[in-house]
């Protein structure tokens, strides 16, 4: 079962989607096996990180600003390498382990779509695997 989702963004930022890959896997009826959470963008990306206080993920976007620059190096003409780096960098997708039909996360861990390149319509999809 794949679950395909939508979403509006801003130019650049965290989008925490912990509930839609919860709704997914509630949907599928899986309560134990796992999912893949999939980013099929080149300037956005997919990761795991704290759900609680929204200043960490700002210290991400600013340190991810101060690692990968824009430079006048860059020769990919749409002019967005810098969005393109940091998309390989954080990866397109994580996997959470499923159990007792719940994601198997950290109390402090929440599913974020993360924005390089917007504002954009974006999708993901939640991929669900188990019985
Ligand atoms: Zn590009």
């Amino acid at each position: 079962m794949v679950y395909e989702f939508n979403l509006s963004t801003g130019r650049e930022g965290f989008y925490n989607i912990t509930n839609q890959v919860k709704s997914a896997i509630s949907q599928s009826g899986v309560k134990d096996g796992a999912c893949i959470v999939f980013c099929p963008h080149t300037t956005a990306a997919i990761t795991i990180n704290e759900n609680a206080d929204p200043d960490v993920v700002d210290d991400l976007l600013f340190a991810l600003d101060k690692t990968y620059p824009d430079r006048q190096q860059f020769r990919h003409a749409e002019g967005n390498s810098a969005a393109h780096l940091k998309s390989s960098c954080i990866g397109c997708s994580e996997t959470v382990i499923i159990e007792n039909g719940r994601p198997l996360l950290g109390i402090w861990q929440g599913v974020y779509f993360c924005e390089f390149d917007g504002p954009r319509s974006r999708r993901y999809y939640v991929k669900v695997l188990g019985e």
